[in-house]
């Protein structure tokens, strides 16, 4: 394998910048950078250590560096690998890269050094994959999630049913094989439990991508409302701080304003839309059905009436829509008289506030918490598989379920082998046991240079 090289740092100004040099032949090459102020070059270093040194080109010095060996196998790759700890300048890190690709060093693509760990069997497929995802995490139950499937849970939790399922399969080609004989341990009933034991494990894991979905992406959230409501003067409350215009002539909403609400560990994204109405003119009206269409895609409408005003036709139209949709009933303008008629409002989420003066605005975070509760994290089974992990789930799942049906409604022995084989071959492309070269080109195409 030839040696790659790539700065593992971001491209900006900062205390100290990683270069990382990786493969056959890295400790050498450092060895002809490297100048140490004690005594051992590189090639002298046992592995897990480190020496202050300088980075010399052409006998001038361009920076004072550490530099950590690392010796085969036990590097993050498997392969014999150096790092350069530089002065976090650009230029600094960029010339000390040329210098060592000057030298030889082809520069690594994106995501190569995970991508070398994979190949070399230091890390399965779902555990390079969550090392994106705890450099991308934005939050703490996002970065325990990753962690756990860095640790290897998801990769075990596959293991297991991919374990049942190949026993199951044995038992299956033992009864075709010898149809006469009585074999121990292999009844109709044990590759049924497998079956079912590899359903319900999967299916945990789907229910389990959901909530990791809405830790990782936010919720998307819209504030729906005939004009004048308070729409704009809520989700100003909620956020903190001033946003969009808010005046008493209706319909100066005019586009979709989107912010990020964060209650703990639940992220709202937030969209404050036109309100719903005829519009008075084009630009309007354009707002109107962007509002119309927030509302049917929305993860979570915040219906917004007011109060201190008879229920109108429209705001009887949107609660219409929004039945069967997850939503919360604010009331507005509390600190009025109330004419509202809540006859027609039937509903359990009803929430009365005054956004003027943020009187009960505190209750909805409350219950924004209560009915997106993520309970407590980090037993080990909740696994935020990805959607690349998803996706071969639902396919292994689809499967299963297909070889249940086979095996209830007594067909061939081969039609129940062929749907555990194929349920099967889908966890294995998880775990990346047996994942094509794209998929797995596809995997670390995603990474940052460096990681
Ligand atoms: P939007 O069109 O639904 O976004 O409504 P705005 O937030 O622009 O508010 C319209 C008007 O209602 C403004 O004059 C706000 O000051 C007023 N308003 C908003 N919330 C309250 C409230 O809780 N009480 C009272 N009295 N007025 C409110």
């Amino acid at each position: 394998m030839s040696v790659v090289a790539a700065i593992s740092t971001p491209l900006a100004v900062g205390g100290l910048a990683l270069i990382r040099i990786c493969g056959d032949g890295s400790i050498q090459l450092a060895d002809k950078i490297f100048s140490p102020y004690a005594k051992n070059l590189p090639s002298q270093m046992a592995g897990h250590t480190c020496a202050y040194g300088r980075i010399v080109r052409d006998g001038q010095t361009l920076d004072d560096v550490v530099l950590t060996v690392f010796r085969a196998p036990h590097s993050y790759t498997g392969f014999d690998t150096v790092e350069i700890s530089c002065h976090g300048g650009v230029y600094v890190a960029k010339e000390i890269l040329r210098l060592i690709l000057d030298n030889g060093a082809e520069p690594a693509e994106p995501g190569e050094f995970t991508k070398l760990a994979f190949l070399n069997g230091k890390m399965s497929l779902t555990q390079a994959e969550s090392v994106m995802d705890i450099i991308g995490a934005s939050g703490e139950a996002t970065l325990k999630s990753a962690r756990l499937i860095k640790d290897g849970a998801l990769y075990q939790s596959i293991r297991d049913i991919s374990d049942r399922l190949t026993a199951a399969l044995g038992s299956l080609a033992a009864w075709t094989d010898y149809p006469d004989e009585d074999l121990p341990g292999t009844d109709p009933g044990s590759v049924r439990e497998a079956v079912e034991f590899a359903l319900q494990r999967i299916s945990q894991i789907l229910d389990d991508y959901d909530r990791g979905r809405i830790l990782r992406e936010g919720i998307d959230t819209a504030i729906i409302g005939k004009p004048n409501v308070g729409k704009s003067t809520l989700m100003n409350r909620l956020l903190g701080y001033r946003r969009s215009i808010v005046t008493t002539a209706a319909g100066t909403t005019r586009d979709v304003i989107e912010e990020e609400l964060r209650l703990g560990e639940l992220r709202l994204r937030l969209s404050d839309t036109a309100g719903i109405r005829d519009a008075a003119d084009e630009a309007e009206a354009m707002g109107v059905d962007l509002a119309r269409k927030k509302l049917d895609e929305a993860e979570l409408v915040i219906a917004v009436f007011d109060g201190s005003e008879p229920l109108s036709e429209t705001d009887r139209d949107i609660l219409e829509r929004i039945k069967n949709r997850r939503h919360i009933i604010v009331i507005n303008k509390s600190d009025l008289p109330e004419k509202i008629d809540l006859k027609y409002i039937n509903d359990d989420n009803i929430l009365f506030v005054s956004a003027n003066t943020g009187d009960g605005v505190e209750k909805i975070r409350e219950k924004l918490i209560e009915m997106f509760k993520l309970g407590g994290l980090g037993e080990g089974s909740h696994l935020f598989a990805n959607e690349r992990q998803r996706s071969l789930c639902v396919k292994a799942k689809s499967f299963l379920t297909q070889a249940l049906s086979a095996i209830d409604g007594g067909f061939t022995l081969d039609a129940v082998t062929v749907c555990i084989d194929s349920a099967l071959n889908e966890l294995l492309a998880l775990s990346g046991e047996r994942a094509t070269e794209a998929v797995v080109n596809d995997v670390f195409s995603r990474f940052c240079v460096g990681k």
